[in-house]
């Protein structure tokens, strides 16, 4: 096992296990209809590429890029939209589809935000969900993968300054690889 694993949360063979099932919940739930998938980047690019590949409707792709005010560790609630959507989703059925929810405040804006914008539905797809963090309460995430507990993780599209997205698993980093790529600097990838 590589040297900076701590150790391995949710193994390859369950995640994609859980993106099959997700897939055909979705495939179910959204029959007859068309439905436009919004990934938001970066950290949703792997589950998204996996999940729309379990879906048997007729989609769309779309993606948006974000970025919290706030520190490092604890996201605000407010949320700057570093690049829009492509295309209207006026009268679209839209389902978006995020990394991980932790305390809720960034998708909580985002939903309000796009909302706005007159989609036929707009429903939630995470691939992971912290509870125990969680301020928003009333946060519906329609699908979910996993919840777990709360401790930072990464791969399978997750980083920590921009590294490891590139794993198949999730994992916890080992203590003193925090501090090594803070001492490097964040975002020299992206
Ligand atoms: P929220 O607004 O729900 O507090 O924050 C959600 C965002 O925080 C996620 O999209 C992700 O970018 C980041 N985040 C929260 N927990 C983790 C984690 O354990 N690992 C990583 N890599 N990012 C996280």
């Amino acid at each position: 096992m590589e040297e900076f694993i701590e150790r391995i949360l949710i193994t390859e063979e369950d995640i994609q296990k859980r993106v099959r099932e997700l897939g055909s919940a979705i495939t179910r739930d959204y029959q007859g209809t068309e439905l436009r998938v919004v990934g938001v980047l970066r950290g949703a690019f792997i589950f998204m590429a996996d999940l729309v590949r379990n879906i048997r409707v007729p989609l769309s792709v779309d993606f948006m890029s974000i970025s919290s005010y706030g520190d490092e560790c604890e996201t605000s609630g407010i949320v700057r939209i570093l690049k829009d959507l492509d295309k209207p989703i006026t009268g679209r059925h839209v389902l978006i589809v995020e990394d991980i929810v932790d305390t809720g405040l960034t998708l909580r804006h985002l939903k309000e935000v796009l909302s706005t914008r007159g989609p036929a539905s707009l429903r939630i797809c995470a691939l992971l969900s912290k509870p125990e963090r969680r301020v928003v309460q009333d946060l519906r995430i329609d699908y979910l993968g996993f919840e777990i507990p709360n401790c930072f993780v990464v791969g399978y599209g997750l980083d920590y300054a921009e590294r490891y997205r590139n794993y198949p698993f999730i994992f916890v980093l080992r203590p003193e690889y925090y501090s090594d790529a803070q001492r490097e600097g964040k975002g020299q990838g992206g």
